[in-house]
């Protein structure tokens, strides 16, 4: 069942894709690029079964960058959907951005979005389609990017260090922005927002 604040409206856990849940190969091609963290099952089923719902928010840029298309993206989540219900975990919805403001080469994604992270466009998206509260959810990503959409749409920010994590805490941080937690990985990601978790309802 999912939770629901006195608003109606639920909080939710906003994951970044590559990096966070799957292995970062750089622009993702192939289906057998996918390779899930041995905790990912684990980490997403233990956040269903709390009732909150899980959505993926991810930049795709290699769309615009014209090395896939948007329809190899929602293949790939399919596959991550297989993936996951084998493991007993569900992810509620994916969101992507295929735009890239400079560097795209396909002319129709080549524009500024307001979806791309760290804006907050794919939080609204998901917010409105699914009835979740920005404002009591959470991001967990492994990029400051993630962490400034969660500074963005008002949510928490979750720093995990796999991925391109452990180099950004070290050497990108911008100055202007903090992550209310910098963790390992998923699984410890999820463990601080069941724990924070009680705070809110
Ligand atoms: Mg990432
Ligand atoms: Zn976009």
């Amino acid at each position: 069942m999912t939770l629901r604040l006195r608003s109606g409206q639920a909080p939710a856990v906003f994951l970044d894709r590559d990096g966070t849940i799957i292995e970062n190969v750089g622009y993702l091609r192939r289906l057998d690029q996918i390779a899930l963290y041995p905790w990912t099952a684990g980490s997403i089923r233990a956040l269903n079964q709390a009732g909150l719902p899980v959505v993926v928010t991810t930049n795709q840029a290699g769309v615009a960058r014209g090395l896939f298309t948007e329809a190899f993206v929602e293949k790939t989540h399919r596959e991550l959907t297989k993936r996951l219900a084998a493991g007993g975990a569900r992810i509620d919805a994916y969101y992507h951005c295929p735009h890239h403001p400079t560097e795209g080469t396909v002319a129709e994604y080549a524009i500024a979005c307001e979806c791309r992270k760290p804006g907050r466009g794919l939080v609204d998206r998901a917010a409105r389609d699914l009835g979740l509260d920005p404002a009591h959810s959470f991001v967990v990503g492994d990029s400051w990017i993630d962490i400034g959409m969660a500074r963005a749409a008002g949510a928490r920010g979750i720093l995990v260090g796999t991925g391109a994590g452990a180099d950004e805490e070290r050497s990108m941080r911008p100055p202007d922005l903090a992550a209310d937690a910098i963790v390992d990985n998923l699984a410890a990601a999820v463990s601080w927002i069941l724990l924070n978790l009680k705070s809110e309802i």
